[in-house]
């Protein structure tokens, strides 16, 4: 994006804020007006008080009082002008600020997991904060002044012509250098400055990296490792940025140096052309008022300009971000479907997430209310991928997935997530209190339907446990609640939610088999009239589901409720006995297997 469109997608989202920012710029031009009168009439009292003089009289009042009346009248509005736009412009900027923010951080929600698993979580801050504030500096400036300065420089250049076309050439020959000078100076700090940019962005990736892993960098003492490695990234960033700062304080430097030669040869050449007769001592004072004015505007330009630049790669930045599309949105047309009976059907669904690898290939099953389908295979056999094309993280690339006889493509995003809960391996919670992350599930629960949930989830003893009971803050993430704990909130928050379909994406492997037990019992109960999709490496969990579902490399290879695998003796059955062995023989157990799992390590080996 070049700096003129990008300066013009910043001014376009003062937009919706259309009748304030047009008051603010009526204001500035009239201001611009005001300031382009100023000059000219200053001249013609001189003017007046020399010809009076020249004719060796003294000058009458009758003859200067219009002028100078006008010219204070102009002082005044100009004050005026001044007071509107600086408290409109102030507001306006940080209203359009805040409100900006506000929509960035939406659109980022709305962004798919596919997208937040490639960006940082850091960045997207940086982005937004800097991004923001980069809008701000510029508004800010462009409401206050740049947009009077716009019009100086094509209203009063012209103008001059007629006032004195020598001196005008002058002035024009003064902005066209500067322009060349910009230019130069903008095209050797380009880049220069995109490398800078490209360093902030690394440095809060890291920064924000290490600071949500703190006890990995305690623990594995690499607090210097880490210290350093952001030293070095500072160095680097300082070593770039250098040549930048000194090629624009050059630019600032020489913008001086041209005024003073400007308005030394206006003098000059005035006085030249006064003697010749070509120009009268108004003229000039005219002129050198409108060079500095003229000059006092390309200053701001300059420093504007500069702005820009600095704010460009951010800008371009939080723009990239808000360009992006959601590559799984609502169809036009989608319906908002209510609420589901949840008949899950799969048909020949294929998926890749590279575009050459099938990470799910050609999977099909059905699933009715009711049913609780267990998902078994060793890691990356494709088993997470296929539960989340049901909830819309992405869209197979063959085939179709149905709920209710309907492709899920034709159902809201919104009405098909509703019924849909999801229980995820890594319960997430907002550092919050119990009770708010628990109405992440159901906004508007009564307190017997959290005790329900809590019940059935088992986590109603540790929460009476919790010094704050319910009003319990859990920490960022929930870290001050342990992983089995954490997980037993987010099942309960699932329950809340009560929609027909559930998905338990090794939801209860944090648990200890004791709690899973339990749990198991319980979420039988509630998951009866449901569709239930387990992902599980627990026997018990399998032995109960009404179908098992054995992948291997993103294909369904065997399915079938647990004895007929048992029966037929294949990868399932091979699996099975070995947890059958090792739950008969104790002794011999490996040490780290939990107890009644479907060993992981041999999941993990491919045994499965
Ligand atoms: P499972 O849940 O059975 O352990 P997954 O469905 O998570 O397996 O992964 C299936 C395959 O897809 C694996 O090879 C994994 O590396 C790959 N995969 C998973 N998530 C992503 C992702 N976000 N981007 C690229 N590849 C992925
Ligand atoms: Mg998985």
């Amino acid at each position: 994006m070049s700096f003129l469109s990008l300066y013009a997608r910043v001014l376009s989202l003062l937009g919706s804020e259309a009748r304030a920012a047009f008051l603010v710029v009526a204001a500035n031009l009239a201001l611009a007006v005001a300031q382009f009168a100023d000059p000219i009439l200053f001249g013609r009292i001189v003017n007046q008080l020399a010809t009076s003089q020249g004719a060796g009289r003294a000058p009458q009042w009758g003859e200067v009082l219009p002028l100078t009346a006008a010219w204070g009248g102009f002082g005044l509005f100009t004050v005026a002008a001044g007071v509107l736009i600086a408290l409109n412009a102030d507001r306006l900027s940080h209203r359009r600020r805040l409100a900006v923010m506000a929509s960035y951080f939406e659109h980022v929600l709305h962004l798919p997991l596919s997208f937040h698993a490639s960006s940082h979580s850091g960045r997207l801050m940086k982005v937004m904060l800097e991004g923001t504030n980069a809008l701000a500096s510029l508004w800010l400036p462009f409401l206050r002044e740049h947009c009077a300065s716009l019009v100086a420089l094509t209203v009063m250049l012209p103008l001059s012509l007629l006032v004195n076309w020598r001196l005008a050439l002058l002035l024009l020959g003064m902005v066209v250098l500067f322009g060349i000078m910009m230019i130069w100076v903008l095209r050797r700090t380009e880049s220069l400055q995109g490398t800078v940019e490209s360093y902030y962005s690394a440095l809060a990736e890291r920064a924000s990296d290490a600071l949500g892993n703190i006890p990995v960098i305690q623990s594995f003492t690499l607090v210097d490792a880490e210290a350093r490695a952001m030293r070095d990234v500072m160095g680097r960033l300082l070593t770039a940025q250098m040549p930048v700062l000194s090629w624009w304080a050059v630019a600032a430097v020489a913008t001086r140096a041209a005024a003073t030669l400007t308005l030394i040869s206006i003098l000059i050449t005035g006085i030249v052309l006064d003697i010749n007769g070509l120009a009268t001592v108004g003229e000039i004072v005219t002129f050198m008022a409108f060079a500095t004015t003229l000059i006092a505007r390309l200053e701001q330009i300059v420093a504007f300009v500069n702005v820009l630049f600095l704010q460009a790669p951010k800008l371009r930045d939080f723009f990239a971000v808000l360009d992006t599309v959601a590559g799984v949105r609502d169809r036009p047309g989608a319906v908002d479907m209510g609420r589901l009976g949840g008949h899950v059907v799969f048909e020949n669904v294929s998926f890749s997430y590279d575009g050459r690898r099938e990470a799910v290939s050609n999977v099909s099953f059905d699933a009715k209310p009711g049913d609780t389908i267990a998902l078994v295979g060793a890691t990356g056999s494709g088993k997470s991928t296929t539960l989340n094309l049901l909830h819309r993280v992405f869209d197979p690339t063959a085939g179709r997935v149905l709920v209710d006889g309907i492709d899920i493509r034709d159902m809201t995003l919104h009405s098909l997530r509703r019924n849909i809960g999801v229980v995820f391996q890594e319960p997430m919670l907002f550092a919050r209190s119990l009770e708010e992350n628990l109405r992440v599930g159901k906004a508007d629960a009564s307190a017997a339907e959290i005790a329900l949930a809590l019940e059935r989830a088992q986590a109603a003893d540790f929460v009476a446990r919790q010094a704050d009971g319910l009003r319990t803050i859990v920490g960022e993430r929930g870290r001050s609640l342990s992983g089995g704990e954490r997980q037993r909130i987010a099942i309960a928050r699932a329950l809340l939610k009560d929609p027909p379909i559930m998905i338990f994406d090794e939801a209860t492997s944090a648990l200890d088999a004791t709690t899973e037990r339990q749990i198991q019992a319980a979420l039988e109960a509630a998951t009866r009239d449901r569709t239930t999709f387990v992902i599980a490496h627990r026997l018990a969990t399998i032995r109960n589901a009404t179908r098992v579902l054995v992948f291997d490399q993103g294909r369904v290879v065997e399915s079938g409720i647990f004895e007929e695998l048992m029966a037929r003796g294949g990868r399932f059955a091979a699996l099975a006995r070995a947890q059958f062995m090792a739950d008969a023989r104790p002794a011999e157990r490996s040490p780290e297997a939990p107890e009644g799992a479907l060993v992981a390590g041999v999941a993990e080996t491919g045994g499965i």
